[in-house]
């Protein structure tokens, strides 16, 4: 079964999003040498899962991510196939988080029942996922294992209180344990009924956001079987086959008169992977990975990571400076201190997420609710297009607020 949505992981660092995915889909999706000596994950990691059902029961007890039913051990047949999107939760990592919201249909906003909640990256996940307009969330209540039922129910009134107003007012909250892998059934169920595959236009023109790029050759491989550059991401509309000529943008810096442009890609599509299959055909819901001809040199080390592609001559305009209207929001979350956020000045840098994009620029031009910025690097966007908008405070970039990028 092919992934048909995304379902992001977001939350304070240590609440388990990481041991959640890997009990869901049998993946540790922190696959970075780096990541795996910190314990944290620091590149979006993905991977999917496929739900089972057993129609005997009724409710959360027939749900499972094996074939088994876990009630009468009988098979029961595939009803749902998923993608994960694991978002880092370390305060430093907002960015990271920020791109991976692009991709996400819908969220899981973990939090840990061992501590108070909420914990800053607890706020400002949920602010990020508010202002790039992600509705569909369910709350996990995770590490149940090791609080009292008590305190389990405290902390659910915690959380109660804390969504209270916010776009996961009425989020389900479903206590479990990723670790002791307890009531996911009835997780697999509210993930079901509340993060549903969105209606996509089979019409729409190819558009894929770059979460990630490869070069999978080995070091020391023979020059004969080198395999060209690979990108990762998801469709968010149209279709991308193998075999088809794509172009991605903004593409590659160049020096032309002392001038820096930007030159699109222009390539083939030489194969296509979700997960760990092969498939002739990309769609939006589920992260892909296209292997393409391109120099490997041009995809290392997720060179490519905020661009986007799509067919050649089909793809939104290079945008170096953005028009758009701007909502703040009234405090900074996310640190200790939560300071007032002040309207934006002239010529101060701004973080700016588009898509999977992050790009930092200067405030040319501010009046009430409009702001031009101009970029250092260049992003591929439609109008209409939401921008997360991000601002040094005390040493760090800190989400303000967000955009709507304007003719
Ligand atoms: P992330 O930063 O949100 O991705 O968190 P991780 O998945 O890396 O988990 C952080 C730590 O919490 C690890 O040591 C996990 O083993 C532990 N952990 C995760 N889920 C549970 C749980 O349900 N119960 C308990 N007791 N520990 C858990
Ligand atoms: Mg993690």
């Amino acid at each position: 079964m092919v992934p048909n949505v995304n379902i992001g992981l977001v939350g304070h660092v240590d609440h388990g999003k990481t041991t959640l995915v890997s009990g869901l889909t049998g993946v540790w999706t922190d696959r970075h040498s780096e990541e795996m000596k910190r314990g944290i994950s620091i590149r979006l990691g993905y991977a999917d899962a496929t739900f089972y059902r057993c129609e005997k029961h009724e409710g959360e007890e027939g749900y499972s991510i094996s074939p088994d039913c876990p009630v009468c051990g009988e098979k029961c047949a595939p009803f749902r196939t998923v993608s994960f999107v694991d978002a880092p939760g370390h305060e430093t990592l907002m960015a990271t988080m920020l791109s991976g919201s692009a991709l996400m249909d819908g969220a899981m906003l973990v939090i840990a029942a061992n501590e108070p909640c909420p914990q800053p990256q607890t706020k400002e996940h949920l602010m990020a996922l508010e202002l790039v307009g992600i509705k569909n969330i369910v709350i996990v209540q995770n590490k149940i294992d090791v609080v009292s039922p008590q305190d389990a129910l405290k902390h659910y009134k915690q959380i109660k209180a804390f969504v209270k107003g916010t776009i996961a007012e009425d989020a389900p909250i479903i206590p479990v344990s990723a670790q002791k892998k307890i009531n996911i059934g009835a997780l697999i169920q509210a993930l079901d009924t509340y993060i549903p595959a969105p209606e996509r236009d089979p019409e729409a023109t190819a558009q894929m956001l770059i979460a990630r790029s490869f070069d999978i050759n080995k070091p020391g491989s023979n020059w004969r079987d080198l395999k060209g550059g690979v990108i990762g991401g998801s469709l968010t509309q149209g279709a991308i086959k193998d075999g088809d000529d794509i172009e991605i943008r903004p593409g590659i810096q160049m020096q032309v008169e002392n001038r820096t442009v930007w030159k699109p890609i222009i390539t083939k599509v030489v194969s296509i992977h979700t997960g760990e299959r092969k498939v002739t055909e990309a769609t939006p819901g589920g992260l892909m990975a296209i292997g393409t001809k391109l120099d490997p040199a041009i995809t290392k080390s997720d060179m490519l990571v905020g661009q986007v592609a799509g067919h050649v001559g089909e793809l939104p305009e290079i945008l170096d400076h953005l028009t758009f209207t701007v909502k703040l929001m009234d405090r900074v979350v996310g640190s200790g201190s939560e300071l007032d956020i002040t309207p934006l000045k002239h010529k101060e840098p701004l973080m700016l997420s588009v898509g999977t994009a992050v790009t930092v620029g200067v405030v040319t031009n501010t009046k009430k609710d409009q702001a031009e910025v101009v970029l250092k690097r260049p992003v591929c966007a439609d109008v209409g297009a939401r921008i997360a908008i991000s601002r040094q405070v005390e040493g760090r970039w800190r989400l303000i607020g967000m955009g709507i990028l304007a003719e």
